[in-house]
């Protein structure tokens, strides 16, 4: 039996509202024992922890995404510290930059970014690190703020910034677009480390193939761990083995698997 972790996913999607104990359930039942759902705002963050404390596998971060923070306030960030008063709040985030998007300006998300590091660092907590065509201004924010605890999730970035990442302390997390047959990354993943690797669904987004036409969920991220196991030419059971323990490591959480 195989135990899989999906270290980042949004529980609290509108579209999971009805059904969420058959979405634990089925995930359960192909492997995937243990969830961290992620929050995007104030709102989503609290509903993120009434998740998590409601079902013993699930744990959750909090935190304010890139694309919220132009509608974020400062004092956002004393909720969130507030929210992290749960034991089941294991990352701040996600935090980071979209360039892509924009949708919000850049200097509030890069205000945010800053102001999440901190709270993280204060708190002893790993960050959920959102970045898309920001890789080279994330790196100089983080080198800036000396915080190197947390996970790169569904990494798009090139092999320098990856290692330069994994060289300071920071895990990569990979999705579903490893599935697709268009994905170019698979000689830096060879590369990487064994120890520096998650994977994740990014739920209700992103599903891996052979899903694509399915609404994302938890249970489908056995499809990242196969393609994993071809990349680094290893079993699904080395995956998940490896992926789940870089996990509890990451997030500080004891469990016996
Ligand atoms: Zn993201
Ligand atoms: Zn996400």
């Amino acid at each position: 039996l195989i135990s899989l972790f999906d270290s980042h996913c949004h529980l609290t999607d509108r579209s999971y509202l009805t059904n969420l104990d058959e979405i634990i359930q089925r995930a359960k039942d192909n492997g995937v024992l243990y969830i961290l759902t992620v929050g995007l705002n104030i709102a989503d963050s609290r509903a993120s922890v009434k998740i998590a404390e409601k079902y013993q596998n699930v744990y959750c971060s909090v935190g304010i995404h890139p694309h919220e923070s132009q509608k974020a306030q400062e004092a956002d960030i004393k909720e969130l510290q507030k929210l992290t008063a749960s034991s089941k709040v294991k990352a701040v985030g996600e935090t980071g930059l979209d360039f892509y998007r924009n949708y919000s300006d850049r200097s509030s998300q890069e205000k945010f970014f800053r102001l999440q590091i901190e709270l993280a660092k204060s708190l002893n907590l790993p960050l959920i690190v959102h970045i898309r065509a920001a890789y080279p201004r994330a790196q100089a924010i983080l080198k800036e703020h000396q915080y190197f605890s947390g996970v790169i999730h569904c990494y798009s970035g090139d092999e320098n910034f990856a290692c330069w990442a994994v060289d300071v302390g920071f895990y990569l997390s990979f999705t579903g677009v490893i599935t697709y047959s268009n994905f170019k990354g698979q000689t830096l993943i060879k590369k990487l480390p064994k120890t520096k690797i998650l994977i994740e669904t990014d739920a209700p987004y992103l599903s891996p193939v052979p899903m694509r036409t399915r609404l994302n969920e938890p249970a489908f991220l056995k499809y990242t761990a196969l393609a994993l196991a071809q990349i680094k030419e290893t079993t699904p059971e080395d995956i998940a083995y490896f992926t789940t323990q870089n996990c509890f490591e990451l997030f500080h959480i004891r469990e016996k698997i």
